[in-house]
């Protein structure tokens, strides 16, 4: 898995959810098509009339995600920059996905905007697997923030936490994140706190 993969997970689901935050602060979400994704890059277009396009113009911070039907998720967060060789775009995505003609016919299609994110996080999380399995990659040298927990020195080997994890991805003391849910019931149960949220 990595980060091209993920992208293309997304294109082959199409019809993904993405979310962006409106001029209140407020969360909005809709299901978008992903047009194009090549060279860790995923592309879409939205009319520039809608709330959408307002939203990714004025702020530009989206998150979109989708599944399988194999239970495999993709989650991405990042920023949406309008391309501004417009027509070359939307001529290219309207190619590459025929369909399009149908719902804006001919030059009618130059109502839509292309945008492109190449910046942010991508997570895979699989939950088709026993224990699942969850990556998180980054797209254009984005620094990955810490998730999840992790245990300290502070431990004292009583074994509790290794016990009540769902997915047993406890061992020697040690949490293996590519297993880890997040789910946060290690961090509750353990006796002398010794397990600490990461990157805190
Ligand atoms: S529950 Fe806490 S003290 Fe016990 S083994 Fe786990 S981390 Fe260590
Ligand atoms: S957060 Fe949940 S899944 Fe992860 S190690 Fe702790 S108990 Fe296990």
């Amino acid at each position: 898995m990595n980060a091209q993969r993920c992208l293309e997970i997304l294109r082959e689901i199409k019809d993904v959810a993405f979310a962006t935050v409106d001029r209140d602060g407020l969360p909005q979400i809709r299901i978008i098509d992903v047009m194009i994704v090549e060279d860790e890059k995923l592309y879409f277009c939205t009319s520039r009339g809608k709330e959408f396009y307002r939203q990714l113009t004025e702020n530009g911070q989206v998150a979109i995600t989708g599944m399988t039907k194999n239970f495999q998720m993709v989650r991405l967060n990042g920023k949406a920059v309008r391309l501004t060789a417009h027509k070359e775009w939307i001529d290219r995505i309207f190619a590459e996905n025929p369909s399009m003609n149908g719902v804006y016919p001919e030059e009618s299609r130059y109502v839509l905007e292309a945008f492109c994110i190449d910046h942010g996080v991508v997570e895979f999380f699989d939950l088709s697997k026993e224990p699942i399995v969850r990556e998180s990659f980054s797209l254009g040298n984005t620094k990955l923030r810490e998730v999840g927990f992790h245990i300290t020195d502070d431990c004292i080997k009583c074994g509790k936490c290794e016990r009540c994890c769902p997915q047993k991805c406890i061992e020697n003391f040690t949490i293996n994140q590519k297993h880890c849910l997040h789910c946060g019931l290690c961090f509750e149960e353990c006796p002398v706190k010794a397990i600490k949220r990461r990157g805190e």
